[in-house]
């Protein structure tokens, strides 16, 4: 195997459409735009990101705290740029679920979160298995230590479903890094679903460890192994930033407004 660096993302645009990885990873080529989704996405997680940062330094942090950041960051000079995919809704409709979100996990969650955080958006990477095997990347939205000292390792998410962290594969690969890095035992995983209002937790003991890994790099295998990268058009095609270029992407609906 290379020491090619590999990520949740990455992996899971291969499962998603061959060509689309091709595109990406392979040829190198650029998404031709963004979509407000994305920007949504990125915003909440700013939001939250300096929410945590501002409490950390002592400083008090309300829900007009969380609003007038989340209105300063998705006022960004690149807004108009984003592409709403959906048609009938406005980038406004977009704006209001953000605040929704954020106003909403700061009365579930942040007002009463008393659970120190250690950090904040951080990047990692860990070789897989040995010298010269690929690399798993990541970045780590909250790692925050409980009251009895508990590891909780958190990431947000903004669409509407909510992976279960008992089987799914991201949270528990990005725990392969904090276990070697914390030198604990077990941590614990949680997805906070922003749009929902659901927090869902699951341990994850070291000794899962293994087979985590041993399943990260089946995956990463089969996926240098591919000869060949056949399109899979889908309704996603439409959120695709290679559909300008793709010759399989014509013909797709967009969504009826009764789907959205
Ligand atoms: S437009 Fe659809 S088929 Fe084409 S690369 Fe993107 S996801 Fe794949």
């Amino acid at each position: 195997m290379s020491g090619t660096a590999y990520s949740h993302s990455r992996v899971g645009l291969f499962d998603q459409c061959p060509l689309a990885y091709r595109y990406r990873y392979l040829d190198g080529i650029a998404d031709a735009f963004t979509t407000i989704e994305q920007h949504l996405g990125q915003v909440v997680h700013d939001v939250l990101e300096q929410a945590y940062a501002e409490r950390s330094r002592g400083q008090a942090v309300d829900a007009g705290w969380l609003t007038a950041a989340f209105e300063r960051l998705w006022h960004s000079p690149e807004l108009a740029t984003h592409r709403v995919v959906k048609r009938g809704v406005t980038p406004d409709e977009y704006r209001a679920q953000g605040l929704a979100m954020v106003g909403s996990f700061h009365d579930r969650v942040f007002a009463a979160d008393d659970s120190e955080t250690v950090y904040l958006e951080r990047r990692f990477s860990l070789a897989l298995d040995g010298a010269g095997s690929p690399v798993w990347a990541g970045v780590i939205d909250r790692l925050a230590r409980l009251a009895d000292g508990t590891l909780r390792l958190i990431d947000y998410k903004t669409g509407r479903s909510v992976p279960d962290p008992r089987t799914d594969r991201q949270l528990q690969s990005y725990a392969l890094h904090v276990l070697a890095e914390q030198r604990v035992g077990q941590v614990e995983l949680c997805y906070e679903g922003l749009r929902g209002g659901t927090s869902l937790t699951a341990p994850f003991p070291a000794s899962q460890a293994g087979e985590v890994r041993g399943h990260l790099l089946a995956r990463i295998a089969a996926i240098e192994a591919a000869s060949s990268w056949p399109a899979r058009p889908s309704i996603l095609c439409n959120w695709c930033g290679f559909n300008p270029i793709c010759p399989e992407a014509g013909g797709m609906k967009r969504l009826p407004r009764s789907r959205r």
